[in-house]
């Protein structure tokens, strides 16, 4: 037996399996958590529901019709217009930002922003790709890279890039004769309406991205897993990945389309929009907190995730103690979206909106005491 040797170079994946060592057993306020806490839409419980009752047998390996079509649907608004054979329908961003990887060769060199979502390392470990990091901001055109990641919301800081700047990624891309992975997971928490929230709103972006998107976020399928994957066909990818696809995946359960189907619906992307906004009231709590608090941070505004500067100079996971133990709060340590995060932590609008009352309270109360 010959294993993939590159396993072994991935860094042991300790974030979050420590912070559930250091506040097992404890009555804690859970701040760090990047998972939903409303349940679905009613109009998509009712399209689930109805699905059930309808026999269906394998579904095209590229998502069934109706939903390609509503995911169109969903872009024209945003001046984006597809052909529903660029839409492939997944059971999740995850799955196809690690997929896609298939297609590119192990020789490429990735550009990786740096702190991020740590799966695009990961990935890419595991194939031995040679990677690069990249600070948020605009490309180094001394830099030369294959692939290139950009995730905008962002996940950890909750920045956004505006339209110039995907424009400088996009003429570096072409100029590079490289990809751009688009991850857009976050795109629907944009409340600027001057930001884009698909790189394909930029001017030759069809030319050298792949957009991912999710309905995790957008529409709280986080349990009930759904997304889509645009590959245009001015990228000359799009035959390469249905090729990859119709061999490796047998698509997204009838069930769950119907669902996404429902949650993209005019009625769908409303009752989704109220949770949404739920989301940034809960940011909006915790951001005035920390300006009264004289805490630097980012984020919160376009984006479900503050990104806080630790005070007086701690490290993240000093910060992490001080509010376990001080406050009894839990939060991430920035450090644990690579080494740029270190001295940074982040808050997630996604947790309960008492414990954010209840922790944003014990701050305040904290300040005034010191
Ligand atoms: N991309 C980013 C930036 C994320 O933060 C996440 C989930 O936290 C994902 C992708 C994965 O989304 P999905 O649930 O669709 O697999």
């Amino acid at each position: 037996m010959k294993i993939n040797d590159n396993y072994s170079r991935l860094e042991k994946s300790y974030l979050f399996s420590e912070i559930a060592r250091r506040t097992a057993g404890k009555d804690v306020l859970r701040l760090g958590i990047g998972d939903v806490t409303l349940p679905l839409a009613p109009v998509v419980i009712s399209a689930m529901q109805h699905a059930a009752t309808e026999f269906r047998g394998y579904g095209e390996e590229q998502g069934y019709k109706f939903l390609r079509d509503a995911v169109v649907d969903y872009y024209a608004p945003k001046g984006v217009g597809l052909e529903n054979s660029e839409v492939f329908i997944s059971d999740g961003a995850k799955s196809d930002l690690g997929n896609i990887l298939d297609i590119f060769s192990c020789d490429a060199t990735v550009l990786i922003p740096n702190p991020v979502y740590p799966v695009y390392v990961d990935t890419n470990i595991m194939a031995g790709r040679k990677i690069v990091y990249a600070k948020w901001g605009a490309p180094d055109p001394e830099v030369r890279a294959d692939i290139i990641y950009i995730c905008s919301p962002n996940n950890p800081t909750g920045e956004v890039y505006n339209k110039d700047e995907l424009s400088a990624w996009v003429e570096y891309a072409i100029a590079n004769n490289a990809v751009i992975l688009f991850d857009a997971a976050y795109e629907a928490f944009v409340r600027d309406p001057e930001l884009p929230t698909s790189i394909y709103q930029i001017p030759n972006a069809k030319k050298c991205a792949i957009e991912f998107c999710s309905l995790s976020k957008t529409a709280g399928f986080t349990g009930v897993r759904c997304g889509w994957t645009i590959v245009p066909h001015e990228t000359g990818l799009n035959e390469l990945w249905l090729r990859r696809q119709t061999t490796k995946f047998n698509g997204v359960s009838y069930i769950v389309q119907r669902g996404a189907q429902a949650a993209l619906s005019p009625q769908g992307v409303v009752q989704n929009r109220a949770n949404i906004d739920h989301y940034m009231g809960n940011a909006k709590i915790i951001m005035d907190a920390l300006d009264e608090l004289g805490i630097e941070y980012k984020g919160g505004k376009n984006a479900p995730y503050i990104w806080l500067k630790c005070p007086d100079n701690m490290t993240s996971w000093q910060y992490f103690d001080h509010l376990l133990n001080k406050h009894q709060i839990v939060g991430t340590p920035g450090a644990g979206f690579g080494s740029a995060g270190e001295g940074h932590f982040r808050l997630s609008a996604f947790a309960k909106r008492e414990d954010i009352v209840m922790a944003m309270g014990r701050l305040r109360e904290y300040s005034i005491l010191r």
